[in-house]
């Protein structure tokens, strides 16, 4: 009796193991699938962009933190232990990701007759609350830009110590053409890279900076506009940029170099790709190991949802509508990241039955338990085809397609097998699969 169960444990932990080999994520840096080896042993470093908490997030943004969460989760089922940090923007995000309007937070403020920190106090806590509705864990660390301006000045003096930047008419910027391989996260060579950005520029440059692809790094304050944000600097009174929060509090609170970095693709061309820049720069070392950047969230006619475009779902939209929000969540796995995903009402819908239907698989198999607590080879090769799908860079529906064969398994598995498993399964799911669903919602 005794021998048999040191030989389950020893079984379940090798093929634990076996799986965990297999971890994999497509990165965008190098363009494909890598085995995941990470910096330190058993530990994972990882930043991911937080919300400008300018307005409430949509759940085109809640896609890509959920995509974040899931991986969390899959590296935290890895057994790994995960620092995942987020930065709060709440300073410097200008009107167009290619420095030009107004700031965002500073518009906010004006339209709501408010302080701005009384707009990033609200939209941060709203933030939070919607991400806790979703199942999306708490990052260890979260840090606000407005917390890390004398961070910024110090690496911005760095920079200009090592002549990587120069000074116009409206602040101080990063010379692009300084930097060997700028742009390399884009996979287009710098000629290429400014072609697309001159191509795609929907508003003015300055026409003094050097090159299309040169960014701010400080701003001087307007002389005709009184900011209710402005910072005194070695350059003048102003404000830092965009990008200079992420290199700053990524690399002091996981290292000059760290393992993974993540948003949606609408990062890669410029604050990424800026990112790289000043880190790697400043440091003279790789910033981050993998690169993984979700797809985006969708409207019927291929519209990605924008909080700039005015028209947004919310979380609060959806609860209203009368949804349980994790079918949110549901939807979201029926895709892999990487994938465009179309949002409907129909699709939600559909994903709320699947959702119920499961949970009422749940509580069925909760009310007929066997007493033995056998475990059989079939059901470790369901956790094994598990763990599979979502070690090879989050394939989470082909896990999906997995749960629902196994639900539908009357022979092979014990109803409290198909239990046990279900419950492990959603500690990535992340699904609720144990809360009631009352009758009329079936
Ligand atoms: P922002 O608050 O605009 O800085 O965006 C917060 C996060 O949402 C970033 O990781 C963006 O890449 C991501 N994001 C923005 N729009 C979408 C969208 N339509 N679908 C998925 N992710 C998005
Ligand atoms: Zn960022």
């Amino acid at each position: 009796m005794i021998f048999d169960k040191i030989l389950k444990y020893f079984r379940g932990y090798f093929l634990d193991v076996r799986t965990m080999e297999n971890l994999q994520f497509f990165n965008t840096l190098t363009r494909k699938k890598e085995k995941f080896v990470p910096l330190e042993k058993g530990k994972v470093r990882m930043y991911c962009c937080g919300p400008t908490v300018y307005l409430y997030a949509h759940i085109g943004n809640f896609r890509t933190y959920i995509f974040e969460d899931v991986l969390r989760r899959v590296l935290e089922s890895n057994r790994f232990k995960v620092t995942h940090v987020m930065n709060i923007t709440d300073v410097g995000h200008l009107t167009s990701d290619a420095d030009t309007g107004e700031d965002k937070m500073e518009v906010s403020a004006r339209r709501e007759r408010k302080t701005i920190s009384e707009i990033a106090e609200f939209y941060t806590k709203a933030f939070f609350e919607d991400a806790e509705k979703l199942n999306i864990l708490k990052p260890t660390i979260v840090c606000k830009a407005t917390d890390h301006i004398a961070g910024m000045i110090k690496l911005i003096q760095k920079l200009e110590k090592k002549g990587y930047t120069y000074i116009i008419n409206d602040g101080v910027y990063f010379d692009t053409s300084r930097l060997k391989d700028y742009g390399k996260l884009t996979g287009m060579g710098f000629e290429k890279l400014k072609e697309s950005l001159k191509a795609g520029a929907r508003v003015e440059f300055n026409p003094q900076k050097k090159n299309i692809s040169d960014f701010g790094l400080w701003f001087f304050s307007p002389k005709d506009k009184k900011r209710q944000m402005e910072w005194v600097s070695p350059w003048g009174v102003g404000f830092p940029g965009w990008h200079i929060e992420c290199s700053v509090m990524s690399m002091k609170y996981l290292g000059d170099t760290f393992d993974m970095h993540c948003s949606a693709i609408d990062h890669i061309p410029i604050h990424h790709t800026n990112e790289i820049a000043q880190s790697e720069a400043a440091t003279g070392k790789k910033v981050v190991n993998y690169w993984l950047h979700g797809a985006f969230l969708v409207f019927g006619e291929k519209a990605k949802m924008a909080k700039s475009k005015g028209e947004i779902i919310t979380v609060p939209t959806i609860i209203k509508e009368g949804f349980d929000l994790l079918a949110y969540r549901y939807l979201c796995l029926t895709a892999h990241y990487r994938s465009e995903l179309v949002f409907t009402w129909e699709s939600l819908k559909a994903a709320q039955n699947a959702l119920f239907t499961l949970r009422e698989h749940m509580r069925r198999l909760k009310e007929n338990l066997e007493s033995e607590k056998k475990k059989t080879l079939k059901a470790e090769e369901y956790k094994k085809k598990f763990l599979e799908a979502v070690n090879d860079d989050l394939n989470m529906p082909k896990a999906l397609t997995l749960v629902w064969k196994l639900v539908r398994d009357e022979k092979e598995v014990s109803n409290r097998e198909k239990y046990e498993l279900l419950l492990e399964f959603d500690k990535i799911l992340g699904l609720d699969l144990v809360r009631e669903v009352t009758k009329e919602k079936l």
